[in-house]
């Protein structure tokens, strides 16, 4: 059995006064919460005010985003070493907006997951087709070459240290959900991928869902065989709507 992970990706939100708030709501509610682990990407600006108020807690830390290179002349850019310095342990990378507003290929997000990695920091990699591409019966093909492009250039046992999300880009913001069965399908589908290459690499790995997961539709979500975990994007925000998430992913846990 693989530990829920139900992670937030805060994205471009928030002010030092809402942020306090929500981490205030997130930290106060995680006692209750017994078997899902549960972590928070608040943007860049408020990783030290999240550390401060994280610590002590069992809510983790990560971040949306890291630089490709290490440290030196990249203005504008974050090294993964900064984030780790501020207590992060995850990093989402290749998000579905970060590759269709900021053109990140395979190869950008290929030399952030090794960014990431060398610094201890664990990438959540995300995957995911557009609605286009669904409906043209393209959904395997386009998922495949997201996750071969990416063994071909890190390799399999890399993925031992990661974490995975399935993120429909049609469901991302949408309030349309995958079914828990259109869902279970595409995880089936990317653990079977990475079984062929890695058995136990695939036995391991958490496979995330993400699009717009929120406290009613996550226990059926939660409860499907390859789903382990959400990452949540507008429901992060609402520290209830957070903490019901973590609470499908314990009752799942339990059955
Ligand atoms: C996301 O962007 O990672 C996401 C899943 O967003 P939402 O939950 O709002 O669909």
């Amino acid at each position: 059995m693989r530990q829920p992970l139900i992670a937030g990706n805060w994205k471009m939100n928030g002010t030092k006064a809402s942020v306090e708030r929500l981490l205030a709501g997130v930290v106060g509610g995680a006692g209750s919460i017994q078997h899902s682990e549960m972590a928070v990407c608040p943007p860049f600006p408020f990783l030290q005010m999240a550390e401060q108020a994280l610590a002590g807690s069992r809510v983790r830390l990560g971040a949306q985003n890291c630089a490709t290179e290490t440290l030196g002349a990249f203005t504008g850019e974050v090294a993964a070493a900064m984030l780790a310095d501020f207590g992060c342990r995850y990093v989402i990378i290749g998000h579905s907006e970060r590759r269709a507003l900021y053109g990140e290929d395979e190869a950008i997000i290929a030399k952030k997951l090794v960014a990431a990695v060398a610094v201890g920091l664990t990438p959540i990699l995300c995957v995911g087709e557009t609605l286009e591409e669904r409906e043209r019966g393209d959904m395997e093909a386009v998922i495949a070459a997201q996750i071969d492009g990416i063994i071909a250039l890190c390799g399999i046992a890399a993925f031992g240290a990661w974490e995975l999300a399935y993120e429909p880009v049609w469901a991302i913001g949408t309030g349309k959900t995958a079914t828990p069965a259109q869902a279970q399908e595409v995880h089936a589908f990317i653990r079977a991928r990475l079984a062929a290459q890695d058995a136990v690499v695939a036995q391991k790995i958490r496979i995330l869902y993400g699009g717009s997961m929120k406290g009613s539709n996550a226990p059926e979500l939660l409860s499907q065989p390859d789903i382990d975990g959400g990452l949540i994007g507008g429901a992060a925000l609402n520290a209830d709507e957070f903490l019901a998430i973590a609470r499908a992913g314990d009752a799942a846990a339990n059955t």
